[in-house]
């Protein structure tokens, strides 16, 4: 009963939306959910808290899903609150399990033992990053192109301090996606854009596309958009198509570049070249 019961966390964990999606881009959202897995109970936190942004991203999974099915993409989407493990970082990252999520205590993430860690992970961390491991290895299995975008939203006042931007683009040095669509969102006079804000690389918030894109060499962007512009529908539509607009503009390009790889080497693409990366980055 424990392994089926076991079985089941696992599973519920992750979702794929569109599995059989035919854009290059693969859209992954790894705070979508605010569900705590039921042997937790609610980690000692009120109602308000469990739905407020320490929880997830709220509006992100909507944008996404809009976002996927414009573009007939493929997403994968966390369904485990962050504050049973955050996905975006490493295992051994301080913040993987937050005891304090801004400025609220988090009582049943207080004083956990190592198995207690490994416990958050099974049920959080590893099925989801399993699980775009295996979407992107069919992928380029299949010599397909494949660019990964993140989605994510975050609060308008952090610790006190306001953020000025609508939605940031946050990117390493490999800027092929990430300078397209600053551009194109900079282009719309209303909408102040953050370079690498409200958050960058250096903030240790990039480690899904760090693990499953620039380790393999390709391309990845990850967006924020912050969350009082995607309370309501009409703003969840309104972003969703926007972006859905900036990316069907960027995936014509790729189609040019790749037929230029095609010409140069004899008809094939290779796998990895899909993602049309022509310069690697350092590590
Ligand atoms: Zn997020």
């Amino acid at each position: 009963m424990k392994a089926a019961e076991d079985k089941a966390a696992v599973e519920a964990a992750v979702r794929v939306f569109n599995p059989s999606g035919r854009s290059a881009f693969v859209i992954v959202c790894d705070h979508a959910s605010n569900h705590i897995p039921t042997e937790l109970g609610t980690l000692g936190l009120g109602p308000e808290a469990l739905v407020s942004h320490i929880a997830w991203d709220p509006g992100a999974i909507e944008v996404a899903r809009i976002l996927a099915e414009r573009l007939d993409a493929t997403l994968v989407e966390s369904c485990v609150s962050r504050l049973v493990a955050d996905c975006n970082r490493p295992y051994d990252a301080p913040d993987l399990v937050l005891e304090r999520s801004e400025m609220t205590a988090v009582p049943g993430n207080a004083d956990l033992s190592a198995k207690d860690r490994e416990r958050r992970i099974k049920l959080a961390h590893k099925p989801f990053h399993d699980c775009i491991a295996q979407v992107v290895s069919d992928r380029l299995e299949h010599g397909w192109a494949t660019r990964l975008v993140a989605i994510h939203s975050f609060t308008p006042v952090f610790m006190g301090v306001a953020r000025p931007w609508q939605v940031g683009v946050i990117h390493d040095e490999d800027m092929t996606l990430a300078h397209p669509v600053m551009e194109a969102l900079a282009a719309e006079k209303q909408i102040n854009v953050g370079d690498n804000e409200p958050y960058s690389p250096a903030d240790r918030v990039y480690y899904t596309l760090d693990r499953h894109a620039r380790s393999l060499g390709l391309e990845a962007v990850m967006i924020e958009i912050r969350n009082d512009e995607i309370r309501t529908e009409a703003g969840q539509s309104s972003w969703g198509n926007r972006l859905a607009a900036i990316f069907d503009g960027i995936a014509g390009h790729a189609q040019n570049e790749n037929k230029e790889i095609e010409n140069r080497e004899g008809g094939t693409i290779q796998p990895g070249a899909g993602g049309v990366r022509r310069q690697t980055v350092g590590r």
